[in-house]
C-alpha cells in the first residue's frame, strides 16, 4: 500500500522572531497573573529589596511593577526585550546550577510581543533612567527619563494583538484572583523584601520585610492558620528542609494551601502533594487537605528545573528521599506533638476578608458538593507503605469496610478497645457513606436500628452497623463513625504517648524509612 504524500507542501524556513516570540507567550503567558509572577521573579533576581505591584481591571488594562533592583543599562535595554538573552547564565553547564528564577530570557520578549510594553529602567551608575516603548513586539527608540534607581515595567492591554488568547481572560475580579495568588507565591517565599499589591488604586498589601516567616505567613492567610503552625526543620545529607505544617485541625477542602518552595522557588509536584497528604493519614476527614509551608533547599545540581516553561514543576535526581524525608519528618513532629490540645472544637472553616479577595485560589468553606463529610477511598499501597510500627497486619483496604479518615476530635481510648463514644458537642463534623459500595449505611439500613428513646440523650450509645460503623445520636442530628479509621487514630494515639514516655526523641525517624512512590498518576 502506498501512502500519498502531501505534494502542496511548503519548504521549510526559519520563523520570523516575532513569531517565535508568540508561540513562547504561548507557553509562558497564559494570563495577567503569569506576566506578574515572570516580572516579580526578575525584580527579586535583580536584588530589589522594595517592589510593588499595582494592577487595574484584573491586570487585564494595566500591569505596572516597580522595583529597586539593579537596573539595566541603557545599551541594554533592547536586549533585555529580545528572545533567548539573559544575563543569568552564559553557557549549557550553568543551566545545571541555576541559581535565579529566570535563565530562559524569553519573558521579556514574549511579553512586549503581546501587549503594549513600556519599561524603563536605572542603573547605580547612570545619570538618569532610560525608556523603552515596544508595541506588539515593534520597538520604537529609547530615550532618557527621570526616575530612582530600579526599574518600572508597564504591561498595558495584554493579548491586545492575539484576540484568541484574550478571549480566554475571565473576569476582571478572577483575574485579580489569580495575580493575588501569583504576588502570594513570590512574597511568601520572599519574606526579606518589602512588597506591595494595589489594584484599582486600592492598597491591597503592604507588607514590610520580616524576619519571622510565620509573621508572612500571618500577613496572608490570617489568624485561623498562623495559630496552628508547627514548625518543621529536618535535614538529610545536603536536603534542608524547613517551615511549618498546619495542625490538622485546620484543613482545606482543597490541595491549593500547599506552599513547597524549592530553592526559593514556588512549585507544585505530585509526589511531595501525596507524601503530605500521607504525612496526614488518620488525622484529617475524608476529602479535606493539609496547608503547609516548606521551603526546601538542595544543590541546585540535585534538581532539573528545565522541565517546565513557567518552571512550576521540576525534576528531582532522586525524588523517592526527598517523598521519605518530607513525610518522616511530619510524621515524626506529629508523634511528638499533642494535635488535641491544639484541634479544639473548631467548626469548619470560616473565610477571612483578607482571603475573600483572593479569587478562586483561596479555600473556601465547604459546600454540600464540596462535602468534608465523604469518606475517602484509600490508597491501598499507601496504606500498607505506612502502616505504624506496631500496628495490626495491614487489612485488605478494597474491601467495602476499608478506612476513612476520623475527625481529630476522636480522643485516645484504650488500648486495643474501641472506646467509649464521645458523641462532638458543638460540631458540624460526622461521616456518610463513601459511594454506593458503602450505601450499607443508608436508610434501608437504619430501619433496622433500634431507636433509642428520648431520655436516653444524656448518655448518648453507639450502635454497630455492619461489623463496621458506629452510628449514634448528637443534639444535631446523629453522626456514623467508620471504626476502622478510629482504631487508626487509637493506634496513633498510643505511638505518640510511647513516644512521648519514653523520651524517644533522640530517635530520628520513627516512620520506616523504606518507602516505595507511588505510580505517576496516583497522586
Ligand atoms: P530571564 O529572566 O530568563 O533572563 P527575561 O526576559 O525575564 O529573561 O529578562 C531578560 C533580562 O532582562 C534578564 O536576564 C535581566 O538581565 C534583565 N531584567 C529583566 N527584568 C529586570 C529587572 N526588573 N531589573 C533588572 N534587570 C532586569
Ligand atoms: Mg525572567
Amino acid at each position: 500500500m502506498s501512502i500519498a504524500l502531501p505534494t502542496n507542501r511548503n519548504p521549510i524556513r526559519a520563523l520570523p522572531i516575532s513569531v517565535i516570540n508568540r508561540i513562547a507567550a504561548g507557553e509562558v503567558i497564559e494570563r495577567p497573573a503569569s506576566v506578574v509572577k515572570e516580572l516579580l521573579e526578575n525584580s527579586v533576581d535583580a536584588g530589589a529589596t522594595k517592589i510593588e505591584v499595582a494592577i487595574e481591571n484584573g491586570g487585564i488594562d494595566l500591569i505596572r511593577i516597580c522595583d529597586n533592583g539593579c537596573g539595566i543599562p541603557r545599551d541594554e535595554l533592547t536586549l533585555a526585550v529580545t528572545s533567548h538573552a539573559t544575563s543569568k547564565i552564559t553557557d549549557a553547564e550553568e543551566l545545571f546550577r541555576v541559581c535565579t528564577f529566570g535563565f530562559r530570557g524569553e519573558a521579556l520578549a514574549s511579553i512586549a510581543e503581546i501587549s503594549q510594553f513600556t519599561m524603563r529602567s536605572r542603573t547605580a551608575v547612570a545619570d538618569c533612567g532610560y525608556e523603552l516603548i515596544v508595541n506588539g513586539g515593534v520597538a520604537e527608540d529609547i530615550d532618557a527619563c527621570g526616575m530612582p534607581e530600579g526599574t518600572i515595567i508597564e504591561i498595558r492591554n495584554l493579548f491586545y494583538n492575539t484576540p484568541v488568547r484574550r478571549k480566554f481572560m475571565r473576569a476582571a475580579q478572577t483575574e485579580r484572583g489569580h495575580v493575588a495568588e501569583a504576588f502570594t507565591r513570590v512574597a511568601l517565599a520572599n519574606p526579606d523584601i518589602h512588597w506591595t499589591l494595589v489594584h484599582n488604586g486600592q492598597v491591597h498589601y503592604e507588607l514590610p520585610p520580616v524576619d519571622d516567616w510565620s509573621q508572612r505567613i500571618s500577613d496572608f492567610f490570617g489568624p485561623e492558620i498562623s495559630t496552628a503552625l508547627i514548625p518543621i526543620e529536618n535535614s538529610v545529607d545536603d536536603v534542608h528542609l524547613s517551615g511549618y505544617v498546619v495542625d490538622p485541625a485546620v484543613n482545606r477542602a482543597n490541595n491549593r494551601l500547599q506552599y513547597l518552595f524549592l530553592n526559593g522557588r514556588y512549585i507544585r509536584d505530585r509526589s511531595l502533594q501525596h507524601a503530605l497528604s500521607e504525612s496526614y493519614r488518620g488525622l484529617l476527614m475524608t476529602g479535606r487537605y493539609p496547608i503547609v509551608f516548606l521551603k526546601m533547599q538542595m544543590p541546585p545540581q540535585l534538581v532539573d528545573v528545565n522541565v517546565h516553561p513557567a518552571k512550576l514543576e521540576v525534576r528531582f535526581q532522586d525524588g523517592g528521599k526527598l517523598y521519605s524525608q518530607l513525610l518522616g519528618s511530619i510524621r515524626n513532629k506529629f508523634l511528638s506533638t499533642d494535635l488535641t490540645a491544639k484541634a479544639g472544637l473548631n467548626p469548619p472553616v470560616q473565610t477571612s476578608p483578607s482571603q475573600e479577595w483572593r479569587g478562586p485560589e483561596i479555600s473556601r468553606p465547604s459546600t454540600g458538593h464540596d462535602s468534608p463529610y465523604r469518606l475517602q477511598t484509600p490508597d491501598p499501597q499507601s496504606q500498607e507503605r505506612l502502616a505504624f510500627p506496631n500496628s495490626p497486619p495491614a487489612r485488605d483496604w478494597t474491601q467495602p469496610s476499608a478506612p476513612s479518615m476520623v475527625s481529630p476530635h476522636f480522643q485516645s481510648g484504650r488500648p486495643g478497645t474501641i472506646p467509649e463514644f464521645q458523641p462532638f458537642p458543638n460540631s458540624g463534623y460526622s461521616a456518610v457513606p463513601r459511594s454506593e459500595a458503602d450505601s450499607s449505611v443508608g436508610t434501608e439500613n437504619l430501619d433496622r436500628i433500634p431507636v433509642q428513646p428520648a431520655d436516653h440523650r444524656a448518655r448518648p450509645m453507639a450502635l454497630q452497623v455492619h461489623n463496621t460503623y458506629l452510628i449514634s445520636e448528637t443534639e444535631e442530628g446523629m453522626v456514623v463513625i467508620d471504626q476502622h479509621a478510629l482504631h487508626e487514630r487509637i493506634i496513633y494515639e498510643q505511638l505518640r504517648e510511647k513516644v512521648l514516655g519514653k523520651k524517644l526523641e533522640s530517635q530520628k525517624l520513627l516512620v520506616p524509612e523504606p518507602v516505595t512512590l507511588p505510580p505517576a498518576d496516583a497522586a
